[in-house]
């Protein structure tokens, strides 16, 4: 592999990595898991496409990387990128310097599941790579274009002034990607109104105006928005007083409950994955149904309401694993957006081959588009950025000190 990155996800027990080359053709990349366990191993594809499975027990996050690099370092990666969930007010990609780090550390209330697995990624690279530029990336730059009316809660001034109460957004980079590239296969490289969604496990919306997020479904957590695997997204806040009050529950249950319960697999009783869902519905189980119709509905409503942060729209995007594999809850979901004039193909929408991107609709009305999203791809290309611009940076002041 010619000039490349390794981008680093980093969760509270997993690793996934990938390297990728300069121009994005070539892939190596893989997934640590169970790190701390006696079950941890490394899950992957190595150059050539051959299948790489790896025990490491008892690895640590420094353990697990130190493994990873080691096989990977005969095809020199440049830099690192590393994907961090939350970076505060950061409006875009930085490289890791001791301040940008106490920034990702004090944004941990606003994501107290990731960002510190995060920064014991970044810590553990830092020791082992110090001569390697690190990056990180982050899931809410994008949306810091965002205007106030579409960031601010309506609650008490000090809580956003004082405390940072508002709206971040996330999946950032996904919504960036995607609307990037499907805005440039509809000729219009980021140019006009666009809405995003985003549907994977996670799941998230946003309207993108000329290249830049004017508005989107997640808020202060990636809690907010439509309706997730596990995650409720929007619920009436009253839900907790209501349910501490009759049931006696404490905020960290009803967290878990919002968190890891609610959505598909709270609504299904069955599960958050949305195959097995599909499968249950056409089975006549009136639960996956039912959750498969509020999923789509309150997407569509959620893109919907987005619609208004844009002056027209041109189009719509699905990505993510259920948004580029679902012919199903994509008709469905457009079926719940009748006064926009999209104009969907049956024949375009059944017949687009998994994983590929390709236009969906007749040609009249708002474009309908399945772009597959590529966060590594760009990480990497953030990351690479980043780089270019330090060194440029460098050697102009370089040069002004040899003039003076
Ligand atoms: P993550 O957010 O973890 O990256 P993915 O983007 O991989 O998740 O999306 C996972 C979701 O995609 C799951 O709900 C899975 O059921 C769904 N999915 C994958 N393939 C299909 C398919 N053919 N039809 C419907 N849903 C699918």
């Amino acid at each position: 592999m010619s000039t490349s990155v390794l981008v680093i996800n980093c969760g509270s027990s997993s690793i996934k990595y990938a390297l990728v080359s300069e121009r994005r053709e070539d892939r190596i990349f893989g997934l640590a898991e169970n790190l701390g366990s006696a079950d941890a191993r490394i899950k992957g594809v190595t150059t050539g496409g051959e299948a790489l499975e790896l025990s490491i027990p008892h690895a640590d996050h420094e353990k697990a990387l130190e493994t990873i690099l080691e096989r990977l370092s005969h095809h020199n990666p440049q830099a690192i990128g590393h994907r961090v969930v939350h970076g505060g007010t950061l409006t875009k990609a930085e490289l890791l310097t001791p301040e940008i780090i106490e920034r990702i550390r004090e944004a941990t209330p606003l994501a107290p599941l990731h960002n510190p697995a995060h920064l014991v990624g970044i810590d553990a690279t830092m020791r082992l790579f110090p001569e390697l530029p690190q990056v990180a990336v982050f899931d809410t730059a994008f949306h810091q274009t965002m205007p106030s009316h579409a960031y601010r809660y309506a609650l008490p001034k000090f809580l956003y002034t004082h405390h940072n109460v508002r709206r971040y957004g996330f999946h950032g980079t996904s919504h960036a990607y995607v609307s990037e590239r499907g805005s440039m296969l509809a000729g219009s490289f980021k140019q006009g109104g666009w809405l995003t969604a985003h549907l994977g496990n996670g799941s998230s919306t946003c309207a993108i105006w000329n290249g830049q997020s004017v508005d989107t479904s997640m808020g202060l957590t990636p809690l907010e928005g439509v309706v997730m695997g596990t995650r409720s997204g929007d619920v009436d806040p009253s839900i907790h007083s209501f349910l501490a009050s009759n049931l006696g529950w404490d905020i960290y249950k009803i967290d878990k409950m919002l968190n890891s319960q609610s959505g598909l697999l709270g609504l299904s009783d069955l599960s958050n994955d949305m195959r097995t869902l599909i499968e249950a519905s056409e089975q006549g189980n009136e639960d996956a149904a039912l959750a498969i119709e509020v999923f789509c509905y309150r997407l569509a409503k959620s893109l919907a309401g987005l619609s208004c942060g844009l002056p027209r729209i041109d189009g719509l995007f699905f990505t993510g694993g259920i948004g580029e594999n679902s012919a199903y809850i994509r008709e469905k979901t457009v079926s719940y957006l009748p006064h926009f004039g999209f104009n969907l193909s049956k024949d375009l929408n059944n017949n687009l081959k998994r994983g590929t991107e390709g236009r969906i609709d007749h040609g009249t009305g708002p474009q309908i588009w399945v772009v597959p999203t590529d966060e590594e791809g760009r990480i990497a290309k953030e990351t690479e950025h980043v780089v270019d611009e330090v060194k440029a940076a460098v050697k102009k002041s370089d040069a002004d000190a040899a003039i003076a």
